[in-house]
């Protein structure tokens, strides 16, 4: 589980790591996109959440959380990325993942930044249709709009705007800020500086999944304050 502020680089460290541990990616937001895209219900209400920074109703983001962790490809794992972003998803996750005998621990991380810097990284950040993600300040494309990968032309999100990002720094401090406690309470827990180098934030990112998995992770009360 990858948690964090707006802009930290969760997507893009999900990506590496799908990578490295050939396990599905699971973005509530690019789920929510993908709805808003099909125009679905779910998606049409989501839409105009998204564009003021707001979260979507719990429930409604529970559910389909659900639909999508029963497909085969979350089978051998996956990773969660921008859910849970309150404590009643984290309360639901708990319960979902016991009663459903989930065969792995939830091991989390939280992607750490100043408000400031994920300012810039916000309003700099641009996306191809198939999900790479650059930055005009600190990684840009080889082109200039254009997708090293694929060719398709970059874009910027809708909620990428200084105004929507200062809403969505005070939804994830007042919601998703009580939710790390709640997971360092656990143990299996660790905090990764996000604002490094794109390559050392996943080398740590790497290094501390080695060490929780193997289950030395640090005691509730060790090192971390809440
Ligand atoms: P993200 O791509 O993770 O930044 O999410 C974009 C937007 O989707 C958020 O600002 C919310 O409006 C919505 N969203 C994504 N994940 C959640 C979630 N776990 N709970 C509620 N709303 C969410």
């Amino acid at each position: 589980m990858l948690i964090g502020p707006p802009g930290v680089g969760k997507g893009t460290q999900a990506k590496l790591l799908m990578a490295e541990f050939e396990i599905p990616q699971v973005s509530t937001g690019d789920l929510f996109r993908q709805h808003r895209r099909d125009r679905t219900e779910l998606g049409l209400i989501a839409d105009k959440l998204m564009e003021l920074g707001q979260l979507v109703p719990d429930d409604l983001v529970n559910k389909m959380v659900a639909v999508r962790l029963a497909l085969p490809d979350c089978g051998r794992g996956y990773i969660l990325d921008g859910f849970p972003r309150t404590l009643a998803q984290a309360n639901w996750l708990d319960n979902y993942l016991a009663e459903t005998n989930a065969k792995y621990p939830v091991v989390v991380i939280s992607l750490a930044a100043e408000r400031d810097e994920l300012l810039k990284r916000i309003t700099g950040r641009r996306i191809c249709p198939q999900g790479h993600i650059y930055n005009i300040y600190t990684q840009p494309p080889r082109v200039d709009g254009v997708c090293d990968v694929d060719g398709s032309r970059l874009e910027q999100r809708k909620d990428d705007t200084e105004e929507v990002f200062q809403s969505r720094m005070k939804v994830f401090e007042e919601e998703t800020a009580p939710v790390l406690p709640h997971y360092r309470s656990q143990g299996r827990f660790a905090e990764v500086n996000g604002l490094q180098d794109v390559a050392i934030v996943t080398h740590e990112v790497l290094s501390q999944l080695a060490r929780l998995r193997s289950g030395s992770g640090s005691p509730p009360s060790a090192s971390h304050g809440a």
